[in-house]
Protein backbone atom coordinates (compact mmCIF):
# COMPACT_ATOMS: atom_id res chain seq x y z
CA UNK A 1 0.00 0.00 0.00
CA UNK A 2 1.10 3.52 -0.89
CA UNK A 3 -0.29 6.52 0.79
CA UNK A 4 1.96 9.10 -0.72
CA UNK A 5 0.62 11.94 -1.53
CA UNK A 6 0.07 12.37 -5.29
CA UNK A 7 1.51 15.25 -7.01
CA UNK A 8 -0.84 16.19 -9.64
CA UNK A 9 -3.85 15.74 -7.13
CA UNK A 10 -1.95 18.00 -4.72
CA UNK A 11 -1.29 20.90 -7.33
CA UNK A 12 -5.44 20.42 -8.06
CA UNK A 13 -5.65 20.90 -4.50
CA UNK A 14 -3.53 24.44 -4.36
CA UNK A 15 -5.24 25.45 -7.61
CA UNK A 16 -8.96 25.33 -5.87
CA UNK A 17 -8.27 26.16 -2.87
CA UNK A 18 -6.41 29.41 -4.78
CA UNK A 19 -9.65 29.87 -6.66
CA UNK A 20 -12.06 30.33 -3.71
CA UNK A 21 -9.51 32.59 -1.99
CA UNK A 22 -8.96 34.78 -5.04
CA UNK A 23 -12.39 34.59 -7.11
CA UNK A 24 -14.99 33.07 -5.10
CA UNK A 25 -14.88 34.17 -1.25
CA UNK A 26 -17.44 33.17 1.04
CA UNK A 27 -19.22 36.53 0.41
CA UNK A 28 -20.34 35.52 -3.33
CA UNK A 29 -20.77 32.21 -2.49
CA UNK A 30 -23.79 33.05 -0.01
CA UNK A 31 -25.02 35.49 -2.38
CA UNK A 32 -25.40 32.69 -5.16
CA UNK A 33 -26.96 30.60 -1.74
CA UNK A 34 -29.49 32.90 -1.37
CA UNK A 35 -30.28 33.81 -4.96
CA UNK A 36 -30.33 30.27 -5.62
CA UNK A 37 -28.18 30.18 -8.83
CA UNK A 38 -24.92 28.92 -10.11
CA UNK A 39 -24.65 31.89 -12.38
CA UNK A 40 -23.29 30.84 -16.62
CA UNK A 41 -20.01 33.44 -15.73
CA UNK A 42 -18.77 30.83 -13.12
CA UNK A 43 -19.02 27.64 -15.19
CA UNK A 44 -17.55 29.66 -18.10
CA UNK A 45 -14.74 30.68 -15.76
CA UNK A 46 -14.56 26.66 -15.01
CA UNK A 47 -13.97 26.11 -18.19
CA UNK A 48 -11.24 28.14 -18.95
CA UNK A 49 -9.53 26.68 -15.60
CA UNK A 50 -10.35 23.10 -17.51
CA UNK A 51 -12.52 22.39 -15.02
CA UNK A 52 -15.54 21.90 -17.26
CA UNK A 53 -13.49 18.92 -19.08
CA UNK A 54 -12.08 17.36 -16.35
CA UNK A 55 -13.52 13.91 -17.28
CA UNK A 56 -14.07 14.70 -21.06
CA UNK A 57 -11.74 12.78 -22.92
CA UNK A 58 -8.42 14.78 -24.54
CA UNK A 59 -9.62 14.58 -27.83
CA UNK A 60 -13.13 16.08 -27.66
CA UNK A 61 -10.93 19.23 -25.45
CA UNK A 62 -10.78 17.68 -22.20
CA UNK A 63 -8.53 16.33 -19.85
CA UNK A 64 -9.58 12.83 -19.67
CA UNK A 65 -8.56 12.60 -15.81
CA UNK A 66 -9.63 9.85 -13.90
CA UNK A 67 -12.14 9.17 -10.74
CA UNK A 68 -9.36 9.63 -8.16
CA UNK A 69 -8.55 12.81 -10.06
CA UNK A 70 -11.87 13.63 -10.49
CA UNK A 71 -12.83 12.96 -6.44
CA UNK A 72 -10.39 15.06 -5.08
CA UNK A 73 -11.65 17.86 -7.38
CA UNK A 74 -14.97 17.40 -5.88
CA UNK A 75 -13.91 17.20 -2.08
CA UNK A 76 -12.45 20.26 -2.74
CA UNK A 77 -15.44 22.08 -4.54
CA UNK A 78 -17.59 20.91 -1.28
CA UNK A 79 -15.34 22.07 1.26
CA UNK A 80 -16.08 25.51 -0.17
CA UNK A 81 -19.57 25.29 -1.84
CA UNK A 82 -21.41 21.71 -1.66
CA UNK A 83 -24.06 23.23 -4.34
CA UNK A 84 -21.70 23.88 -6.94
CA UNK A 85 -19.94 20.49 -6.21
CA UNK A 86 -23.49 18.83 -6.64
CA UNK A 87 -23.46 20.83 -9.88
CA UNK A 88 -20.01 20.11 -11.30
CA UNK A 89 -20.86 15.88 -10.40
CA UNK A 90 -23.66 16.09 -12.42
CA UNK A 91 -21.54 18.00 -15.49
CA UNK A 92 -19.15 15.08 -15.09
CA UNK A 93 -21.33 12.10 -14.90
CA UNK A 94 -23.07 13.36 -17.90
CA UNK A 95 -19.97 13.58 -20.04
CA UNK A 96 -19.12 10.40 -18.77
CA UNK A 97 -22.68 9.17 -20.06
CA UNK A 98 -22.46 10.69 -23.70
CA UNK A 99 -18.51 9.49 -23.30
CA UNK A 100 -19.33 5.87 -22.59
CA UNK A 101 -22.68 5.59 -24.48
CA UNK A 102 -22.81 8.41 -26.88
CA UNK A 103 -22.74 8.11 -31.14
CA UNK A 104 -19.69 9.37 -32.09
CA UNK A 105 -21.82 12.38 -33.68
CA UNK A 106 -23.07 13.02 -30.34
CA UNK A 107 -19.66 13.08 -28.53
CA UNK A 108 -18.50 15.52 -31.12
CA UNK A 109 -21.04 17.70 -31.14
CA UNK A 110 -21.53 18.12 -27.61
CA UNK A 111 -18.57 16.89 -25.35
CA UNK A 112 -16.04 19.94 -26.53
CA UNK A 113 -18.98 22.54 -26.09
CA UNK A 114 -19.37 20.82 -22.55
CA UNK A 115 -15.75 21.14 -21.74
CA UNK A 116 -16.08 24.68 -22.92
CA UNK A 117 -18.65 25.39 -20.39
CA UNK A 118 -21.03 26.47 -23.46
CA UNK A 119 -23.38 23.12 -23.09
CA UNK A 120 -24.91 22.62 -19.67
CA UNK A 121 -26.92 18.86 -19.20
CA UNK A 122 -29.36 18.55 -16.59
CA UNK A 123 -30.51 15.00 -15.69
CA UNK A 124 -33.76 14.21 -15.59
CA UNK A 125 -34.75 10.69 -13.97
CA UNK A 126 -36.76 10.88 -10.41
CA UNK A 127 -40.34 11.88 -10.68
CA UNK A 128 -43.29 12.72 -8.39
CA UNK A 129 -44.11 8.57 -8.73
CA UNK A 130 -40.83 7.02 -8.82
CA UNK A 131 -37.80 8.44 -6.45
CA UNK A 132 -35.96 5.34 -4.50
CA UNK A 133 -38.22 2.87 -7.13
CA UNK A 134 -36.84 5.26 -10.61
CA UNK A 135 -38.16 2.67 -12.04
CA UNK A 136 -41.67 3.60 -11.50
CA UNK A 137 -41.41 6.49 -13.62
CA UNK A 138 -44.63 7.31 -16.27
CA UNK A 139 -42.73 10.00 -18.51
CA UNK A 140 -42.64 8.88 -22.28
CA UNK A 141 -41.41 9.29 -25.83
CA UNK A 142 -42.82 8.45 -28.65
CA UNK A 143 -41.51 9.11 -32.28
CA UNK A 144 -43.65 11.21 -34.23
CA UNK A 145 -42.60 11.55 -37.79
CA UNK A 146 -38.68 12.95 -37.43
CA UNK A 147 -38.98 13.97 -33.97
CA UNK A 148 -39.40 12.16 -30.45
CA UNK A 149 -41.66 13.61 -28.45
CA UNK A 150 -41.91 13.86 -25.02
CA UNK A 151 -44.78 13.82 -21.94
CA UNK A 152 -44.43 13.43 -18.68
CA UNK A 153 -42.88 15.10 -14.80
CA UNK A 154 -39.43 15.09 -13.84
CA UNK A 155 -39.01 16.10 -10.16
CA UNK A 156 -35.66 17.71 -8.41
CA UNK A 157 -33.78 17.82 -11.87
CA UNK A 158 -30.43 20.06 -10.56
CA UNK A 159 -29.99 23.40 -12.81
CA UNK A 160 -32.80 22.36 -15.20
CA UNK A 161 -33.21 25.83 -14.97
CA UNK A 162 -30.06 26.86 -16.26
CA UNK A 163 -29.73 23.89 -18.68
CA UNK A 164 -29.35 24.17 -22.28
CA UNK A 165 -30.46 20.12 -22.38
CA UNK A 166 -32.23 17.74 -19.95
CA UNK A 167 -30.96 13.97 -20.08
CA UNK A 168 -34.41 12.33 -19.57
CA UNK A 169 -35.08 9.00 -18.50
CA UNK A 170 -38.42 7.73 -20.03
CA UNK A 171 -40.07 5.44 -21.80
CA UNK A 172 -39.73 4.20 -24.98
CA UNK A 173 -41.00 1.12 -25.83
CA UNK A 174 -43.23 -1.12 -23.48
CA UNK A 175 -42.03 -3.16 -20.59
CA UNK A 176 -40.83 -6.79 -21.10
CA UNK A 177 -43.50 -7.95 -18.60
CA UNK A 178 -42.27 -7.80 -15.20
CA UNK A 179 -38.47 -6.37 -16.42
CA UNK A 180 -39.32 -2.57 -16.18
CA UNK A 181 -35.43 -2.05 -17.08
CA UNK A 182 -36.25 -2.40 -20.57
CA UNK A 183 -37.90 -0.43 -22.64
CA UNK A 184 -36.09 2.47 -21.33
CA UNK A 185 -33.89 5.29 -23.52
CA UNK A 186 -32.24 7.97 -22.35
CA UNK A 187 -33.75 11.25 -24.57
CA UNK A 188 -31.19 14.43 -25.09
CA UNK A 189 -33.81 17.04 -24.89
CA UNK A 190 -33.42 20.76 -25.47
CA UNK A 191 -34.67 22.75 -22.58
CA UNK A 192 -35.45 26.09 -24.44
CA UNK A 193 -39.26 25.17 -26.03
CA UNK A 194 -42.30 25.32 -25.82
CA UNK A 195 -43.05 22.30 -24.81
CA UNK A 196 -40.82 22.16 -21.30
CA UNK A 197 -41.91 24.29 -18.13
CA UNK A 198 -38.92 24.62 -15.33
CA UNK A 199 -40.29 25.54 -11.61
CA UNK A 200 -37.35 25.84 -9.35
CA UNK A 201 -38.18 24.20 -5.83
CA UNK A 202 -37.55 26.26 -3.00
CA UNK A 203 -35.13 23.67 -1.21
CA UNK A 204 -33.40 24.11 2.61
CA UNK A 205 -30.51 23.18 1.73
CA UNK A 206 -28.44 23.02 -1.69
CA UNK A 207 -29.93 26.07 -2.61
CA UNK A 208 -27.65 27.24 -5.57
CA UNK A 209 -27.88 23.96 -7.14
CA UNK A 210 -30.64 25.37 -8.30
CA UNK A 211 -32.87 22.23 -8.25
CA UNK A 212 -36.28 21.88 -10.28
CA UNK A 213 -39.47 20.39 -11.51
CA UNK A 214 -39.59 19.74 -15.18
CA UNK A 215 -43.37 19.46 -16.80
CA UNK A 216 -42.89 17.87 -20.44
CA UNK A 217 -46.08 18.67 -22.10
CA UNK A 218 -45.28 17.73 -25.85
CA UNK A 219 -41.56 18.41 -26.19
CA UNK A 220 -39.64 17.48 -28.78
CA UNK A 221 -36.40 16.16 -29.64
CA UNK A 222 -34.33 15.15 -32.83
CA UNK A 223 -34.78 11.45 -33.88
CA UNK A 224 -30.75 11.35 -33.27
CA UNK A 225 -30.96 12.67 -29.56
CA UNK A 226 -31.35 8.87 -27.71
CA UNK A 227 -28.27 8.74 -26.06
CA UNK A 228 -27.62 5.33 -25.43
CA UNK A 229 -29.20 1.44 -27.06
CA UNK A 230 -32.48 2.66 -27.73
CA UNK A 231 -34.70 0.76 -24.85
CA UNK A 232 -31.70 0.77 -22.62
CA UNK A 233 -31.21 3.31 -21.13
CA UNK A 234 -30.97 2.10 -17.71
CA UNK A 235 -28.09 0.05 -18.25
CA UNK A 236 -26.14 2.79 -19.77
CA UNK A 237 -27.27 4.73 -16.27
CA UNK A 238 -26.22 1.51 -14.19
CA UNK A 239 -22.55 1.97 -15.75
CA UNK A 240 -21.88 5.32 -14.51
CA UNK A 241 -23.22 4.70 -10.66
CA UNK A 242 -19.94 3.57 -8.82
CA UNK A 243 -18.42 6.57 -10.19
CA UNK A 244 -21.66 8.68 -9.38
CA UNK A 245 -21.38 7.20 -5.87
CA UNK A 246 -17.66 7.71 -5.19
CA UNK A 247 -17.68 11.77 -6.09
CA UNK A 248 -20.96 12.26 -4.19
CA UNK A 249 -18.36 10.14 -1.44
CA UNK A 250 -16.16 12.80 -2.22
CA UNK A 251 -18.36 15.82 -1.55
CA UNK A 252 -19.27 14.79 1.53
CA UNK A 253 -15.53 14.48 3.03
CA UNK A 254 -14.92 17.84 1.66
CA UNK A 255 -18.08 18.99 4.04
CA UNK A 256 -16.55 16.95 7.00
CA UNK A 257 -13.08 18.57 6.21
CA UNK A 258 -14.48 22.11 6.16
CA UNK A 259 -17.07 21.51 9.27
CA UNK A 260 -14.06 20.24 11.42
CA UNK A 261 -11.38 23.34 10.05
CA UNK A 262 -13.84 25.46 11.35
CA UNK A 263 -14.49 24.43 14.53
CA UNK A 264 -10.85 23.73 15.45
CA UNK A 265 -10.31 27.40 14.56
CA UNK A 266 -13.12 28.33 16.86
CA UNK A 267 -11.86 26.18 19.62
CA UNK A 268 -8.43 27.65 19.34
CA UNK A 269 -9.54 31.48 19.09
CA UNK A 270 -12.89 31.59 21.81
CA UNK A 271 -12.14 31.92 24.75
CA UNK A 272 -14.34 31.23 28.07
CA UNK A 273 -13.40 30.86 31.40
CA UNK A 274 -9.96 32.33 30.37
CA UNK A 275 -9.13 29.90 28.15
CA UNK A 276 -9.71 28.68 24.80
CA UNK A 277 -12.93 26.32 24.64
CA UNK A 278 -10.40 23.94 22.82
CA UNK A 279 -8.73 23.34 25.73
CA UNK A 280 -11.72 21.40 27.72
CA UNK A 281 -12.01 17.87 27.29
CA UNK A 282 -16.42 18.12 25.74
CA UNK A 283 -14.98 20.53 23.01
CA UNK A 284 -11.93 18.32 22.35
CA UNK A 285 -13.67 14.81 22.29
CA UNK A 286 -15.97 15.73 19.60
CA UNK A 287 -13.50 17.23 17.35
CA UNK A 288 -11.29 13.91 17.86
CA UNK A 289 -14.20 11.85 16.73
CA UNK A 290 -14.94 14.00 13.75
CA UNK A 291 -11.22 14.30 12.97
CA UNK A 292 -11.00 9.83 13.09
CA UNK A 293 -14.15 9.87 11.28
CA UNK A 294 -12.53 11.93 8.22
CA UNK A 295 -9.76 9.72 7.97
CA UNK A 296 -11.96 7.12 7.99
CA UNK A 297 -14.28 8.15 4.74
CA UNK A 298 -11.32 9.48 2.60
CA UNK A 299 -9.70 6.67 2.77
CA UNK A 300 -12.70 4.06 2.02
CA UNK A 301 -13.26 6.80 -0.83
CA UNK A 302 -9.80 6.93 -1.72
CA UNK A 303 -9.93 3.65 -2.05
CA UNK A 304 -13.10 3.03 -4.42
CA UNK A 305 -11.48 5.37 -6.53
CA UNK A 306 -8.08 3.61 -6.74
CA UNK A 307 -10.33 0.56 -7.90
CA UNK A 308 -12.65 2.57 -10.41
CA UNK A 309 -9.89 4.29 -11.75
CA UNK A 310 -7.82 0.88 -12.00
CA UNK A 311 -10.57 -0.67 -14.14
CA UNK A 312 -11.29 -3.08 -11.12
CA UNK A 313 -14.99 -3.91 -9.67
CA UNK A 314 -15.36 -1.53 -6.82
CA UNK A 315 -19.20 -1.70 -6.31
CA UNK A 316 -19.82 -2.33 -2.70
CA UNK A 317 -16.88 -0.49 -1.92
CA UNK A 318 -18.60 2.76 -3.71
CA UNK A 319 -21.55 2.26 -1.88
CA UNK A 320 -20.16 2.09 1.69
CA UNK A 321 -18.07 5.06 0.78
CA UNK A 322 -21.26 6.88 -0.10
CA UNK A 323 -23.20 5.09 2.71
CA UNK A 324 -20.23 6.43 5.11
CA UNK A 325 -19.43 9.58 4.45
CA UNK A 326 -22.99 11.02 3.96
CA UNK A 327 -24.03 9.77 7.54
CA UNK A 328 -19.87 11.12 8.42
CA UNK A 329 -20.99 14.53 7.48
CA UNK A 330 -24.34 14.80 9.13
CA UNK A 331 -23.21 13.71 12.69
CA UNK A 332 -19.40 16.56 11.42
CA UNK A 333 -21.74 19.23 10.79
CA UNK A 334 -23.37 18.36 14.16
CA UNK A 335 -20.88 18.12 16.65
CA UNK A 336 -19.31 21.46 14.91
CA UNK A 337 -21.58 23.13 14.74
CA UNK A 338 -22.38 22.82 18.73
CA UNK A 339 -18.65 23.97 19.24
CA UNK A 340 -19.54 27.00 17.36
CA UNK A 341 -22.55 28.09 19.91
CA UNK A 342 -24.74 30.94 18.80
CA UNK A 343 -21.76 31.76 15.96
CA UNK A 344 -22.99 28.57 14.39
CA UNK A 345 -26.27 29.74 13.29
CA UNK A 346 -25.10 33.32 11.79
CA UNK A 347 -25.52 32.80 8.21
CA UNK A 348 -21.93 34.97 7.90
CA UNK A 349 -20.38 31.54 9.36
CA UNK A 350 -20.23 28.95 6.65
CA UNK A 351 -21.65 26.01 9.16
CA UNK A 352 -25.08 27.11 9.23
CA UNK A 353 -25.24 26.33 5.04
CA UNK A 354 -23.13 23.25 5.19
CA UNK A 355 -25.45 21.70 7.96
CA UNK A 356 -28.00 22.58 5.77
CA UNK A 357 -26.10 21.12 2.59
CA UNK A 358 -25.52 17.95 4.05
CA UNK A 359 -29.47 17.15 4.40
CA UNK A 360 -29.25 15.98 1.07
CA UNK A 361 -26.25 12.80 1.72
CA UNK A 362 -28.75 10.60 3.48
CA UNK A 363 -31.29 9.95 0.52
CA UNK A 364 -29.16 11.48 -2.95
CA UNK A 365 -28.47 10.28 -5.44
CA UNK A 366 -29.40 7.20 -3.38
CA UNK A 367 -31.01 6.70 -0.21
CA UNK A 368 -29.16 5.13 2.32
CA UNK A 369 -31.86 2.30 3.39
CA UNK A 370 -30.76 1.06 -0.86
CA UNK A 371 -27.58 1.39 -0.26
CA UNK A 372 -27.71 -0.88 3.01
CA UNK A 373 -30.32 -3.22 0.70
CA UNK A 374 -27.68 -3.08 -2.12
CA UNK A 375 -24.15 -3.69 -0.15
CA UNK A 376 -26.76 -6.44 2.08
CA UNK A 377 -27.21 -8.47 -1.46
CA UNK A 378 -23.26 -8.29 -1.64
CA UNK A 379 -23.12 -10.23 1.31
CA UNK A 380 -25.05 -12.85 -0.21
CA UNK A 381 -28.57 -11.48 1.82
CA UNK A 382 -31.19 -12.38 -0.44
CA UNK A 383 -32.40 -9.15 -2.60
CA UNK A 384 -34.99 -7.32 0.07
CA UNK A 385 -36.88 -5.05 -2.76
C1 LIG B 1 -31.24 18.77 -3.99
C2 LIG B 1 -31.63 17.56 -4.80
C3 LIG B 1 -31.04 17.36 -6.02
C4 LIG B 1 -31.41 16.26 -6.81
N1 LIG B 1 -30.93 16.16 -8.09
C5 LIG B 1 -31.42 15.21 -8.92
C6 LIG B 1 -31.12 15.23 -10.31
O1 LIG B 1 -30.39 16.09 -10.82
N2 LIG B 1 -31.69 14.28 -11.10
C7 LIG B 1 -32.53 13.32 -10.61
O2 LIG B 1 -32.99 12.49 -11.39
N3 LIG B 1 -32.84 13.28 -9.28
C8 LIG B 1 -32.32 14.21 -8.43
N4 LIG B 1 -32.68 14.21 -7.10
C9 LIG B 1 -33.59 13.19 -6.59
C10 LIG B 1 -32.95 12.19 -5.65
O3 LIG B 1 -32.12 11.33 -6.39
C11 LIG B 1 -34.11 11.49 -4.92
O4 LIG B 1 -34.52 12.39 -3.90
C12 LIG B 1 -33.73 10.16 -4.36
O5 LIG B 1 -33.57 9.22 -5.39
C13 LIG B 1 -34.79 9.62 -3.37
O6 LIG B 1 -36.07 9.64 -3.93
P1 LIG B 1 -37.29 10.34 -3.15
O7 LIG B 1 -36.81 11.65 -2.64
O8 LIG B 1 -38.48 10.33 -4.02
O9 LIG B 1 -37.53 9.42 -1.88
P2 LIG B 1 -38.62 8.21 -1.75
O10 LIG B 1 -38.47 7.29 -2.90
O11 LIG B 1 -39.95 8.82 -1.50
O12 LIG B 1 -38.10 7.49 -0.44
C14 LIG B 1 -38.49 7.91 0.87
C15 LIG B 1 -37.84 7.01 1.90
O13 LIG B 1 -38.25 5.65 1.70
C16 LIG B 1 -37.12 4.80 1.74
N5 LIG B 1 -37.31 3.61 0.90
C17 LIG B 1 -37.97 3.50 -0.28
N6 LIG B 1 -37.89 2.25 -0.76
C18 LIG B 1 -37.18 1.53 0.16
C19 LIG B 1 -36.73 0.17 0.25
N7 LIG B 1 -37.01 -0.71 -0.70
N8 LIG B 1 -35.98 -0.19 1.32
C20 LIG B 1 -35.67 0.70 2.27
N9 LIG B 1 -36.05 2.00 2.25
C21 LIG B 1 -36.80 2.40 1.20
C22 LIG B 1 -35.99 5.67 1.20
O14 LIG B 1 -34.74 5.16 1.60
C23 LIG B 1 -36.31 7.01 1.81
O15 LIG B 1 -35.78 7.09 3.12
C24 LIG B 1 -32.32 15.30 -6.30
C25 LIG B 1 -32.89 15.50 -5.03
C26 LIG B 1 -32.59 16.61 -4.30
C27 LIG B 1 -33.29 16.83 -2.99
Amino acid sequence: MNFDTIEEHAMLRESVRAFFDQELPERRIREMDRARRIPRTLWKRFAELGWMGLSVPEEFGGSGADVSTAAVFCEELARRFPSLATDWLLVSMTARILRESGTRAQQAEYLPRLAQGDFLMGFGMSEPGGGTDVLALKTRADLEGDAWVVRGQKLYTSFADDADAILVLCRTEAAEGAKRARGLSLVLTPRNQPGVEVRRLELMGMRAACTCEVFLDGARAPADAVVGERGRGWYALLATLDEERILCAAMYVGITAAALEQALQYARDRQAFGRPIGAFQAVQHPLAETATELEQIRLITAKAAWLQSSGRDCATEAAMAKLAATEAALRATDRCMRVLGGYGLVEESPMERLLRDTRLGPFSPISNEMVKNFVGERLGLAKSY
